[in-house]
């Protein structure tokens, strides 16, 4: 099989989808799919040139908005400028080629470059402009396989995926890295080509969004006819009884099941570009920002006694913190005396949830 990097996340949530479609469709022009191709083209001139893209010019080529690409080529650039000193370009937009197992494997980089200071090390950075967040690691450790396969020299990849698209108001751009070494690559690999051996499908609709087997899949079809079956299934005008409501509560549970899934699966195609309802309104992917604030930061401007008075604890993130290097098998219990120790000392209220939940009949 002929495999790209850019589609390894996909498979690896749905081993089917490997195999080439039996009808291929062209797919239609999309917003986001347009915006991300001319970021990719704006970043790669301003990084061969030095000089700023003409904006307007690629825009139009791409039929997008010139005030959002700019944004997001600057925030590019903001990147790129940390790392501009620090590594040697190897190659802008590089194709590369190697194997997976007894596939082929290709991709196409972003940015290839080796570190100044550790020649043996290359840096590969991949530009996001989407919106929704997915797990693109096997994306990233696909370029890290090709690299290692055609630089017998590297012996680490740094693989840096930049969310340009979630800039903060400083500038600052968020940015994931992944280190590979040449050994846990090929174990990847290795786990990778069993799951890719057994051929499943998935079970969620959100992966089949991308999928080029979309248009003719029976199990993408049977994930949308039961999402929609049991959403219209209810009948808000029966009247039912307590039992007959309690004897629903398995369907009810299904059903919210499944609107979460119909709800992903939305999303997803949504995420792509807003979507008409035909009666003059549309879906879009509405972004809300909620602000966390630090509270050690937030301590040294107004004392931590002040914080202190508006703060809870997460018990999970507190016990594993305070738990963290202890050996595996004493954890459980060190988290117990913890709590032992704060119940005691009057620092734990509880607090108590209803909920519905199934258990045997008592005879
Ligand atoms: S359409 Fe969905 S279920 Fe079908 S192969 Fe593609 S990802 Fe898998």
């Amino acid at each position: 099989m002929k495999l790209r990097c850019s589609s390894l996340p996909r498979i690896a949530a749905c081993p089917a989808s490997a195999e080439a479609p039996l009808v291929s469709v062209v797919d239609e022009w999309n917003e986001a799919g347009a915006v991300g191709t001319a970021v990719h083209e704006g970043l790669a001139h301003w990084i061969k040139t030095q000089k700023f893209p003409p904006l307007d010019a690629l825009c139009e080529k791409h039929g997008v908005k010139p005030a959002e690409v700019g944004w997001l080529i600057r925030n590019g650039r903001h990147v790129w400028g940390v790392y501009e000193p620090l590594v040697d370009l190897v190659g802008v937009e590089h194709h590369l080629t190697g194997a997976l197992g007894e596939h082929e494997l290709s991709g196409h980089l972003d940015e290839l470059g080796r570190r100044k200071d550790k020649p043996r090390t290359a840096v590969v950075i991949d530009w996001k402009t989407n919106r929704v967040e997915r797990d693109y690691s096997r994306q990233i450790l696909g370029y890290g396989s090709l690299v290692f396969q055609n630089a017998a020299q590297i012996n680490e990849v740094i693989g840096v995926i930049v969310w340009l698209r979630e800039a903060e108001k400083d500038g600052s751009v968020p940015t994931e890295t992944l280190t590979m070494t040449r050994d846990n690559v090929s174990l990847w690999t290795e786990k990778f080509l069993d799951h890719l051996e057994s051929g499943e499908y998935t079970n969620n609709p959100e992966t089949c969004a991308f999928c080029p087997k979309r248009h003719a899949c029976a199990t993408r079809s049977i994930l949308m006819r039961n999402a929609v079956a049991c959403v219209s299934k209810l009948d808000p005008k029966a009247v039912l009884t307590r039992d007959d409501l309690a004897r629903i509560y398995p369907q009810a549970q299904a059903a919210k099941r499944a609107l979460n899934e119909f709800d992903k699966m939305l999303k997803a195609q949504v995420a792509e570009a807003p979507v008409s309802l035909g009666n003059g309104q549309e879906l879009y992917i509405q972004e809300t920002k909620t602000d966390i604030i630090a509270p050690r930061d937030a301590a040294t401007i107004y004392g931590a006694d002040q914080v202190l008075e508006s703060c809870t604890l997460s018990k999970t993130k507190f016990l594993d913190a305070q738990t963290e290097g202890a050996p595996k098998r004493g954890r459980k219990l060190a988290k117990t005396e913890i709590i032992d120790t704060l119940r005691n000392a009057g620092a734990i209220e509880t607090r108590v949830d209803k909920k519905l939940a199934k258990r045997k009949e008592k005879t």
